[in-house]
């Protein structure tokens, strides 16, 4: 993917555009940096247009992404803004890496300390976390993936007892991450939308959760825009800040933006100063839009014009990227959608190879045909870097995976399920969550019975009432409860000891190397020795990883870092190993290119997506052609289409039909493969055969938390109940016993208070005799 900003490709176009005769002759003497000589005119208006709104609207390939990038370097330069003050955002961290990448090698170290260049979503929680009070979290909060969203959607749903076969608490994340990819919190959900949800509770759910986030010092993915946005929005002076920070605002993908990331940007966008120009740069393809599922809303770059008056818009029309053939199929093709704004995109570069469409029996024989091709391109010295792999669901991966792992070849997982999200290492990752924050709950849950220690249901249930009763996390309920006798023996022991482990580790992460720590919690906590003790080739396979996990942490400065880093990165690649094919899906594909794509999976129901056509009928159907665009246009000098006639999701065969795609592909620019097992059938499309492809399970299952907030606010107020000195309950929830009070309790039954220590009764029960309890787990009897 290297890029040769040195090419003298377009020295013809390379004049100056504007200014009067004096500074045109001072223009000409002047040898233009390296960065503006490798442009086109267009090119380089859009990055010489320093003041004021820029949009370029072009098609795929024809350099929006070049054209971000040296406009970053001709404004450092020129001196226009320090590094810092340059807000530019990509679509992938892999995408921030490179530009960052290719600006050191455009200006050299004048490019350091580019700290504003990232993803959205990265950017955002830097801001969030520098004022997290200011939205009611704490600067170390966690950030949930999706997992644990669901995890907790369904307690809230539980506590609600609504019943979470009918309304999943898979639906009631796709309604909330929808509120917030419009930018709506709670308060701003339109009434009637607020009614959506399990007969008219969708609304009170999300208050709900929202609440519970906050007592979990958590934000999920959709909070760290809506939060950022609320930052800004609530605090004058903090909008301010950053509104003078950024001198410039740059955005790649801009057809990708959803509500929330456009209101954001408009805001950071705005000069104090109203007479001020906005100097936003937005790049981006209409017919590139494949977020929309997402809330993305493409309507953002056709209004540009209007939001940002005097915008100077910019088209770009030369594909640099792929050969002629692969062009002319990609545009047949995106010609299909009507809903387009319509371009041309020429090339001068040679015709090439035909983009060629195979037929194949199944998903094992497609693996096996690429893989021959792939080393076939090898043996004729092609670099495996220059190689993809573009899938239309993550599922499509494994076999591939497979069948390189037998034959040797060496590749890499971008985006989808990977590595951090396999089930070793998201155990430890919990326990290297829970020593960061001790107020993660979900990791502390993850963890407190695994490896297995004893603490099984029953115990565990007494530590969630405890904390729901008293609003506070799980750890430092359970900090409480082992002082007393609540809890049996046995269980109260081992949790003592574990979390007399956790006290350790957490003491010890000022002194020692983070990856060490993390080495030593493995081998304490008895997890490592969990995995060795299963002997199975699976479980060597787990301890690999998990040494893995501890290698990748050297290269973060601390944990704190490292967490950030596996919360928002989504691509992991093997920096230490050489050349990999690239695996991914198309969504993971944007803005990427590659010597040779393969395209594997054009099957009605699979590409098009069953669930898209379902849901979104021609709108669907159009974003599925713009993936195919996306998927095709990826290609410089290959592209290589491949459907099966039988596939097996989940267990069970399908026979399939090759793509309406295919069809929609023009004949004289691709090269049919025929295949005699397959019988390449071309033509007729299938009904629907692909069920919901997704499935969530949830290993940890905890009663519902708003009956029990609900009780807590019925507790009398007094001063917090301490026990050891630390504050254990609500300023409201101080025992209010006295000793010789009569009271009950659920295990041990009638009884006298004979002491009281903060929220620790001293209790002589009638029949279990003296034994030392909390306050939440007794009630009076007068
Ligand atoms: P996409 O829509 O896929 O994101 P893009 O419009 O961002 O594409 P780039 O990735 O910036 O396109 O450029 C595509 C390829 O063309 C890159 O390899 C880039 O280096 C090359 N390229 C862009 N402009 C020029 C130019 N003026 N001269 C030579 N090569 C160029
Ligand atoms: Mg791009």
């Amino acid at each position: 993917m290297a890029e040769d900003f040195r090419g003298d490709d377009d020295l013809s176009h390379a004049g100056p555009r504007a200014g009067g005769l004096a500074a045109r002759a001072l223009d000409l003497a002047r040898p233009k940096p390296d960065w503006l000589t490798a442009l086109n005119p267009e090119q380089r208006e859009a990055v010489e247009a320093l003041d004021g709104p820029v949009l370029v609207l072009a098609g795929a390939g024809t350099g929006k992404t070049r054209v971000l990038t040296s406009r970053i370097a001709h404004i450092l330069a020129q001196g226009r803004a320090r590094p810092y003050e340059i807000l530019a955002v990509t679509f992938t961290n892999k995408a921030a890496r490179e530009m960052k990448q290719r600006i050191a090698v455009l200006i050299g170290p004048g490019a350091e300390g580019m700290s504003w260049l990232g993803t959205f979503h990265a950017i955002a929680a830097k801001i969030l976390r520098r004022h997290a009070e200011l939205v009611g979290l704490k600067s170390n909060f966690t950030i949930l993936d999706a997992d644990d969203q669901i995890r907790l959607l369904k307690q809230a749903l539980k506590a609600e007892n609504i019943d979470d076969k009918r309304w999943t608490a898979r639906s009631l994340a796709y309604l909330i991450d929808n509120w917030k990819n419009r930018g709506l919190d709670p308060k701003h959900v339109p009434p009637g939308e607020a009614q959506a949800f399990a007969n008219g509770k969708g609304g009170a759910l999300y208050a709900l959760y929202q609440e519970r986030l906050k007592i979990l010092n958590a934000a999920d993915f959709g909070d760290l825009l809506l939060e950022s946005l609320r930052l800004l929005r609530e605090n004058r002076d903090v909008l301010r800040e950053f509104q003078n920070r950024f001198k410039y605002i740059l955005v790649d993908e801009y057809q990708d933006t959803n509500a929330a990331q456009y209101l954001w940007l408009r805001l950071l966008a705005q000069r104090s100063d109203p007479s001020a120009l906005q100097n936003l740069c937005c790049v981006g393809d209409d017919d590139q839009s494949i977020y929309g599922w997402r809330g993305a809303d493409v309507d953002n770059i056709l209004r540009f014009e209007k939001d940002f008056p005097g915008a100077r818009v910019i088209r770009l029309e030369r594909n640099y990227r792929s050969t002629g053939h692969i062009l002319a199929a990609a545009s047949h093709l995106i010609a299909r959608n009507r809903d387009r704004l319509g371009k041309t995109l020429f090339t001068d570069g040679e015709l090439g190879e035909r983009p060629s469409v195979a037929g194949v029996w199944d998903s094992e024989e497609e693996a096996r045909v690429v893989g021959e091709e792939i080393e076939q391109l090898q043996r004729q010295g092609h670099s495996l870097d220059e190689v993809a792999i573009l899938v239309r669901a993550s599922f499509q991966m494994r076999e591939f995976e497979e069948r390189f792992i037998t034959l040797g070849l060496p590749y890499k997982v971008i985006g989808g399920p990977r590595f951090y999200e396999r089930l070793e290492i998201r155990d430890a990752l919990a326990y290297l969550r829970c020593v960061a924050q001790s107020a993660d709950d979900l990791a502390f849950e993850r963890i407190v019975n695994t490896p297995k220690r004893g603490l099984g249901e029953s115990t565990l249930q007494v530590v969630h009432e405890f904390a729901r009763l008293r609003q506070i996390p799980l750890m430092q309920a359970a900090r409480a409860l082992v002082e007393t006798e609540e809890l049996r023996p046995k269980p109260r022991g081992a949790l003592r000891a574990l979390l007399a482990d956790f006290a350790r580790w957490t003491a010890e992460i000022e002194h020692k190397p983070h990856h060490e720590l993390a080495e030593q919690i493995l081998e304490e906590s008895g997890y490592t020795d969990f995995w060795k003790q299963e002997k199975t080739a699976e479980a060597e396979g787990r301890l690999e990883n998990l040494k893995e996990l501890v290698r990748s942490m050297e290269e973060f400065p601390d944990l704190g870092a490292f967490l950030e880093h596996i919360s928002l990165v989504m691509d992991v690649d093997n920096k230490d190993a050489g050349e990999r094919v690239s695996i991914m899906t198309l969504h993971g594909a944007k803005g990427l290119e590659f010597d040779t794509v393969f395209l594997p999976g054009w099957e009605e129901g699979l590409f098009p997506h069953q669930r898209s056509l379902d849901e979104s009928g021609r709108a669907g159907l159009e974003e599925e052609r713009r993936l195919a665009y996306v998927g095709v246009t990826r290609a410089r000098l290959r592209a290589k289409i491949i459907f099966a006639s039988n596939r097996r999701i989940h267990g069970l065969w399908q026979t399939t039909m090759p793509s309406r795609f295919i069809d929609d592909l023009p004949a004289d620019h691709v090269q049919l493969v025929e295949n005699a097992r397959s019988g390449s059938d071309y033509g007729g499309y299938a009904q629907s055969r692909f069920a919901n492809m997704d499935s969530f399970g949830s290993k940890y299952e905890t009663p519902g938390w708003k009956r029990a907030q609900q009780r807590a606010g019925e507790a009398p107020a007094k001063k917090p109940p301490t026990i050891d000195g630390e504050v254990v309950g609500r300023a409201d929830g101080a025992s209010g016993f006295a000793a010789g009070a009569r009271v009950f309790h659920l295990k041990f039954g009638p009884g006298t208070v004979a002491a009281v220590d903060g929220a620790k009764l001293t209790i002589d029960f009638d029949k279990a005799g003296r034994k030392l309890v909390l306050d939440s787990f007794v009630e009076r009897r007068d």
